[in-house]
């Protein structure tokens, strides 16, 4: 059986793509994002309601991963055909009642009267439809699956590991192991972007090198993107481009280290060192632009 390490919690910040990415494209919306208590002037309910808006593009990626996920962890004790029917009507009952639960920006923004459910169920429906439609299922269905056992599917926590001493997160979807391979799956639904979802590539490989113990070649991590159609983007990588890799990694944690006054604890500088971005173009897309231009964006909340 293959295992995960686990980590006591220390509370020192761990970079993540995600994170640095936060980080560059505005450093207010990192501060909102990920040092919300530390606030002085916005209270953290207030933030936090900002915080949690999802939008359109965002929650149907998600509906398609928790279905994604069911459907997996199903093939997992059973080997019998999915009924594609009640398959459909349950992605179907998650997407109404996602959007019954979740408070969506387009909405709070008045770009929207409501969101509907043809907003997001025609491409939850395609991109289930295309995995279904896949080689990769059925090879998961009709191979893999012998292997299933060993199967890890949105492995709890947040894909914590280490280069060195630095605490680095990289949470896949899906790990499934054949022969002396490990195969990750990442699911997009969104647009392909080459250079962000090949450090996301490293990133994994990095994770399952330092969980398995083993040569990164031996780890394939692919990027799956369900629409407009199914396409699959797999690279893999030696020991050289995961030291090339950690060096950039420790780089992008200094550089968000020096916005901490406390580094081990993880305390930030005060608000006013994280500036605000110059750029409407991006504000226009911030869940927070109802905090930083209450009178350009007044929010429904
Ligand atoms: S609205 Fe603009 S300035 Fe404010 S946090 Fe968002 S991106 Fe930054």
């Amino acid at each position: 059986m293959i295992e995960i390490k686990k980590f006591a919690f220390t509370p020192i910040l761990g970079w993540s793509s995600s994170r640095y990415d936060l980080f560059l494209i505005c450093k207010r919306r990192y501060f909102y994002h990920y040092y919300t208590k530390y606030d002085q002037e916005v209270p953290t309910r207030k933030i936090n309601q900002f915080k949690e808006l999802v939008s359109i593009p965002l929650e149907t990626g998600g509906i398609v991963h928790k279905v994604i996920e069911v459907l997996l962890t199903r093939l997992k004790t059973t080997s019998k055909d999915i009924d594609r029917k009640k398959f459909f009507d349950f992605s179907l009952r998650t997407t109404e009642n996602n959007i019954r639960t979740r408070k969506f920006e387009e909405v709070v923004y008045g770009d929207m009267a409501e969101v509907e459910v043809d907003a997001l169920y025609p491409k939850v429906r395609e991109s289930l439809e295309n995995l279904l439609a896949s080689n990769r299922f059925d090879w998961l269905v009709n191979e893999a699956i012998s292997n299933s056992d060993e199967w890890i599917i949105d492995p709890p926590g947040y894909g914590e590991t280490r280069i060195g001493a630095l605490k680095v997160y990289c949470k896949v979807d899906f790990l499934f192991p054949a022969g002396d391979e490990y195969h990750i799956i990442d699911w997009k639904t969104g647009k392909p972007d080459a250079d962000k979802h090949r450090k996301q590539l490293i990133g994994y490989s990095t994770w399952a090198s330092y969980h398995f113990e083993t040569d990164p070649t031996k780890v394939k991590p692919k990027i799956v993107y369900l629409h407009p159609e199914y396409q699959e983007v797999q690279e893999t990588f030696n020991v050289f481009d995961l030291e090339n890799f950690a060096i950039q990694v420790r780089a992008e944690t200094e550089e968000m280290y020096e916005y901490c006054r406390d580094i081990e604890q993880n305390i930030p500088l005060d608000k006013a060192e994280f500036p605000m971005v110059d750029d409407q173009r991006i504000c226009a897309y911030c869940n927070f632009r109802g905090i930083c231009y209450p009178n350009l964006y007044p929010a429904n909340l």
